[in-house]
This record gives C-alpha cells, sequence and structure tokens, in this order.
C-alpha cells in the first residue's frame, strides 16, 4: 500500500473563506516542517494548532500567514499522520501552498485518495466512505443528516447484524449435514432457516423502501409548477425561493441548458422543473403547448397545481387536473385577496383526496401553510425521521435488491423442496451481497472505481 505523504486542497463545504490544504502520510510533519516558520512542528504535541509563515526554502520568500494543526496517526481520519494548512487567502494563494508543500516532497492526493486511505487503514467501512462521497454532494440538512448518520455507521450496523443472522443459519445447515442421521435435527434447520430468511428478508424491504424517500433528499424532488395564466405560478415561485434561498444550477452539455433551481423547504429539496417557462412570466402550457406540458409534468415528483380564487374553475384547470392525475400534488388556490368566483366544492370534487390550500401570495398570505402541506407530503406522520436508517446510495440499493432477490429465491427453493446445501447456496450469496455494501467482500477495482468519484481532497 502506499504510504507516501498526499496533499490537496480540502475546502469544507460551502466554499467559505478559509481554504485548508491538507497533508497526509509518514512525511507529512517533516513536510510542512520544511515550509512553516515559527515553531519546530516536529516538537509540537499532537491535535494542536499553531500560527506562522510558510516561507519558501527555496527563495526565502513569505508565501502566506497561516494556521498549522499537527495531528499524529493513528488518532486521524486516515489513521497516519496530518497536517491541516488553514489558509485565509483565495484561490491564487491557496494554490501557491499546495504548490510549496507539493515542491517539498508531497504527491498530489488522487480524487478520494484521503478516504480510501481511511478505508484501506480499516478507520471506516465502505458505506462509511462513500457517505463521506454523499455529505459533499447534500444539498439540505436533512440530505446531510442521512450522509452524516450513514457516516457514523448505521447502515453498516443493520448490515452486519443480518450477515449475522444469514450466518447463524448457514451454521445449522452445516451440522445438518454433518450428522444427517438426526430427523430432528432436519426439521429445526429447516425451521431456523425459513424463520430467520423471512426476518432479514422484511428488514431488507424496509431498507428498500427507504431508499425513495433517500433517493429524493439527495438528487431533490422535480417540482412543476403549472397552472393558467396570470393565476400566481411565478409569484407562488418567487416566494418560495426567497425565503428559501434558491440554488440556481446550470448544467451543460444537455440539449438546450436546463437551468435547475433548488430551494429547500423546511428540508425538503425541491428541485424546480422549467422555471425558466415560469420565470418568462409566460404560462408553461401556453408557451410550450400541452404536449410539452406533460412531459414536464411526466418528469416530476411534485406538482404544484395553482388556482384562481377570483376565476370561475374552467376548462384548463380540468385539463391541467387530468394531466396531473395520480401524481403527488399540492392545490393552491391563490388570490383569495379578490372576491370569490371559484366553486370551492367543485374543486375539492375534482382534486379528490390532496391538500388544498389558500392563500394570497401577494400579501403573503399562506406561504408557511404550502410548505407545511408540501414537507407533510414528503415526511408524512414521521417527525422522528431522525431514527431512521436510510438508503439513498445508488449502489447500496442495487445491492439490497440483489440480496433481496437471492434470499428470495433461498426461501422459494425451501417451500419447492430443495436439498438444504442447495439452498444454502443462495443464503451464502446473501450473505456475499450485503458484506459488498459495506466492502467485506469487494474486490480491488471495485474499491479504486468508487474512490476515484470522489471529490478531490477528501
Ligand atoms: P403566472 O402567470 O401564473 O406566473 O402569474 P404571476 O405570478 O405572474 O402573477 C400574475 C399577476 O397576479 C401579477 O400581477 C401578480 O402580482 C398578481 N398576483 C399574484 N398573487 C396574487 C394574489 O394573491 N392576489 C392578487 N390580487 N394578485 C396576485
Ligand atoms: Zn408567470
Amino acid at each position: 500500500m502506499d504510504t507516501d505523504t498526499i496533499s490537496a486542497i480540502s475546502t469544507p463545504i460551502g466554499e467559505g473563506a478559509i481554504a485548508i490544504v491538507r497533508l497526509s502520510g509518514e512525511n507529512a510533519v517533516s513536510i510542512a516542517n520544511q515550509v512553516f516558520q515559527g515553531k519546530d512542528l516536529e516538537e509540537l504535541s499532537s491535535h494542536t494548532i499553531h500560527y506562522g509563515k510558510l516561507i519558501d526554502p527555496e527563495t526565502d520568500e513569505l508565501v502566506e500567514e497561516v494556521m498549522v494543526t499537527v495531528m499524529r496517526g493513528p488518532k486521524t481520519f486516515t489513521r497516519e499522520d496530518i497536517v491541516e494548512i488553514n489558509c485565509h487567502g483565495g484561490l491564487v494563494s491557496v494554490n501557491r501552498v499546495l504548490e510549496l508543500v507539493l515542491s517539498n516532497g508531497a504527491r498530489l492526493a488522487e480524487p478520494g485518495e484521503f478516504t480510501k486511505r481511511a478505508f484501506l487503514n480499516g478507520r471506516i467501512d465502505l458505506s462509511q466512505a462513500e457517505a463521506v462521497m454523499d455529505l459533499i454532494r447534500a444539498k439540505t440538512d436533512r440530505a446531510m443528516n442521512i450522509a452524516l448518520k450513514q457516516m457514523d455507521g448505521r447502515l453498516s450496523m443493520l448490515i452486519q447484524t443480518l450477515r449475522q443472522e444469514l450466518l447463524e443459519t448457514v451454521a445449522h445447515v452445516e451440522v445438518n449435514i454433518d450428522y444427517p442421521e438426526y430427523d430432528d435435527v432436519e426439521e429445526m434447520t429447516n425451521r431456523i432457516l425459513i424463520e430467520k430468511s423471512k426476518k432479514v428478508l422484511e428488514q431488507i424491504e424496509q431498507l428498500l423502501e427507504t431508499a425513495k424517500q433517500g433517493k429524493i433528499l439527495r438528487e431533490g424532488i422535480a417540482t412543476a409548477i403549472i397552472g393558467r395564466p396570470n393565476v400566481g405560478k411565478s409569484s407562488l415561485l418567487n416566494a418560495l425561493a426567497h425565503e428559501n434561498k434558491a440554488i440556481v444550477t446550470e448544467i451543460p452539455g444537455t440539449t438546450r441548458d436546463v437551468i435547475e433551481e433548488y430551494v429547500n423547504v423546511r428540508g425538503v429539496p425541491l428541485r424546480l422543473v422549467d422555471t425558466a417557462g415560469i420565470r418568462d412570466t409566460e404560462d408553461i402550457v401556453e408557451k410550450i403547448g400541452v404536449e410539452r406540458s406533460r412531459q414536464v409534468l411526466k418528469e416530476a415528483d411534485l406538482i404544484l397545481l395553482v388556482l384562481n380564487y377570483g376565476d370561475e374553475f374552467t376548462e384548463e384547470d380540468k385539463r391541467l387536473f387530468e394531466a396531473a392525475k395520480g401524481m403527488d400534488k399540492v392545490v393552491i388556490i391563490n388570490k383569495t385577496d379578490l372576491p370569490q368566483k371559484l366553486d370551492l366544492e367543485e374543486v375539492r370534487q375534482v382534486a379528490g383526496d390532496v391538500p388544498i390550500i389558500q392563500s394570497a401570495i401577494i400579501k403573503e398570505k399562506g406561504i408557511d401553510e404550502i410548505e407545511a402541506a408540501i414537507a407533510n407530503l414528503f415526511f408524512e406522520g414521521d417527525l422522528n425521521t431522525a431514527d431512521l436508517t436510510y438508503v439513498s446510495n445508488a449502489r447500496h440499493i442495487q445491492l439490497l435488491k440483489s440480496a433481496r432477490n437471492a434470499l428470495q429465491e433461498a426461501m422459494d427453493g425451501m417451500e419447492a423442496g430443495l436439498p438444504i446445501d442447495i439452498v444454502q447456496i443462495d443464503v451464502t450469496r446473501t450473505w456475499e451481497i450485503l458484506g459488498e455494501i459495506i466492502g467485506d467482500t469487494v474486490q480491488e477495482s471495485l474499491i479504486d472505481q468508487l474512490f476515484s468519484q470522489f471529490c478531490l481532497g477528501k
């Protein structure tokens, strides 16, 4: 394994004013010491922070004033010696610091290499390593919490427990094969095998159920605001964005450069779809036609359907309901400050069992209620989501599905009366697949591929 000293800019989430250049490896401290003026870093006790100047030993030039943290292994993230150089300057000066340590013996870290070392040195398991990556990408506090919990090993613990259960059944099968002459052993083995497999299967199913929510939290809920012209779609968008600090991201390379806008509504990340069409103050249906708006609707996870309180319920409104049939939606009856013309009873009948919220966005009324309705849709009833173990990683979901299928095959085999040592093959396979989630049975190549997806510097 590599033990050379690696370094990278490891800027904390959100790119603050402070940037960190991180070194990890055998010579982390001695390399930092070569360029640091103030104290002898080799002499300092571990996990302490020190002010000083970085001097280029070749030119004696001052590079930066910095704070340096010295952390001796194994009580570090990588279990190696780590030095973190905190620079207050912008990108240019941070790069100069990085270049300085690189020209004094460090090697530029590959993407994910710090985390890879943490994994290879047994500091974290694979699902925790992946959580680090999710953390970097987390868009809301809730998504961040999931990542943090996974990092702290909850998913791993659950998977370990399930594997243990399966291992016990395999042990029973072994006994059975060794002493086939005892009838009651076979009977007991079958019973235990079925019982335990059922239990594990149920837990896997449960984990998979959280996957939908987990994915949504990570990627944002694709949300479309629809409604006739002038009902207040843009106003609603602006109100949501204004209260929740919209993050606008451009995704180049698509057919047209889509503008995605994220707003964080009480921990639910909404990814507002095709907001350009709404921003233009032109109506989506009018502008791009019914076909295109159907497409937008098809891609959406959530519909915010806006109606006008001061206007009658029209055929066009009904068509919108028709187009959004069966989808998660919140109906917003806007402009309640105007004299009523809308037949609320009719709306209720057409809308069916969905939340209907009244608002006067122009008067800042009803926005809280709209937000609450959205949040309720996705965190229905359970304010204790904090205690759930979520699965949100695509690789984990894939593996859980394979594990479920393998175990289902084992149980089908049992029911069909297959010999127990045949059934055992599927149980063992399930055990192996679950192991891949936490990296117990993965091959080197998979590990490399995973870690290369990490951001540089983590
Ligand atoms: P859109 O075409 O659906 O995007 O509608 P807009 O958001 O552009 O709003 C159309 C007009 O209705 C604008 O003049 C808004 O100021 C106005 N408007 C928005 N919300 C309200 C409301 O709650 N009450 C009233 N009276 N007018 C509103
Ligand atoms: Zn508009």
